[in-house]
């Protein structure tokens, strides 16, 4: 198959480009999300630019970093990047930055936090003042040590941070926690968190073409349906018609259930949409109320 040509976004304004990471910890997540509003695309592991089938909406498959760049340059519509991305390309830019978070998406969760060797006593950032910081957002952590008063080097590092105590390139650590198991393989320990993040669709602040803001209008539409029906799950089950009132006590969150008899009068089935999440103790809660046969399935698609 020969590459698809990547026609330059200034000619390609009645087709909406969104970009996102090629590999990494968002592509699977971020390609699933605009895959479930229902786009396509011609596929190819190797290529970058992978043009829609059934509509006019392209992938650009990228390094993360690049994303905020790439839009505020032009070269596509939207992207799907970190928080922690996006804030630290535009960490003290001038003017207000060309690029927003349109949307939080609710994966790719993670905080950026300053860790310190376990040996410390932390008593506060103060205790930073005079020390090396090893970080790969030199921007966020500058912003935070202003606001926090506190005089301290920044050492940028473009990866493997948590290894520069270790090393002595630097005292402690300002970088990406979501467990904390790299941090603690390392003998660090995160003591205060700058930035609450996860994976956000971003967008300029200017207004797109005419074409490409339909578009956009369309999959912020279908993204804010799946965001809102993301716990959204169809229950399936039968129950004996004297314990049916006490099932549905369970399932406040079920919207119109449809209750239906099963051969003879004792046995209903029951359907229902739950808004709620099923958790391991509401399912138990509902097979001891008297739920046979309960099947709990995710849901695509659920009308706004
Ligand atoms: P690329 O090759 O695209 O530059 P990368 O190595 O910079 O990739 P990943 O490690 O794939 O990036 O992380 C992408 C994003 O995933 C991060 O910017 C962050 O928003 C999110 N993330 C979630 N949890 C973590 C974590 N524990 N560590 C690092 N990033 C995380
Ligand atoms: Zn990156």
């Amino acid at each position: 198959m020969s590459a698809p040509r990547v026609p330059p976004a200034a000619v390609a304004r009645d087709r909406l480009r969104i970009a996102v990471q090629r590999s990494g910890r968002l592509a699977g997540s971020a390609r699933a999300l605009l895959a479930a509003c229902g786009l396509v695309w011609r596929e190819a592991e190797d290529q970058l630019f992978w043009p829609g089938r059934e509509q006019p909406v392209d992938l650009l498959r990228v390094r993360d970093d690049d994303i905020p760049g790439l839009i505020a340059a032009g070269h596509c519509d939207l992207g799907i990047v970190g928080r922690n991305v996006l804030l630290e390309r535009q960490g003290g830019a001038p003017r207000p930055p060309a690029v927003r978070e349109w949307r939080a998406l609710g994966f790719g969760r993670c905080r950026l936090a300053v860790a310190v060797p376990a040996a410390w006593t932390w008593r506060g950032p103060a205790d930073l003042a005079g020390r090396r910081i090893a970080t790969s957002y030199p921007g966020l952590l500058a912003a935070w040590l202003r606001a926090e008063k506190v005089p301290a080097e920044i050492v940028t590092l473009a990866g493997s941070v948590e290894i520069a105590p270790q090393l002595g390139q630097a005292d402690a650590v300002c970088d990406l926690v979501s467990s904390g198991a790299t941090l603690a393989a390392h003998g660090l320990v995160p003591v205060a968190d700058l930035l609450a993040s996860e994976a956000v669709l971003a967008g300029p602040r200017a207004p797109l073409a005419p074409a490409p803001a339909r578009l956009a209008a369309t999959l912020l539409r279908r993204v804010d349906g799946i965001l809102r029906h993301r716990a959204c799950r169809l229950v399936l089950l039968q129950v004996e018609r004297e314990r049916l009132a006490g099932l549905l006590d369970l399932l406040p969150d079920a919207e119109a259930p449809t209750v239906m008899q099963v051969d003879g009068a004792d046995r209903l089935a029951l359907q229902a949409l739950c808004r709620g999440e099923l958790t391991w103790q509401r399912r138990e809660a509902l097979e001891r109320a008297g739920a046979h046969g309960l099947l709990v399935l995710p849901v695509e698609g659920v009308p706004a």
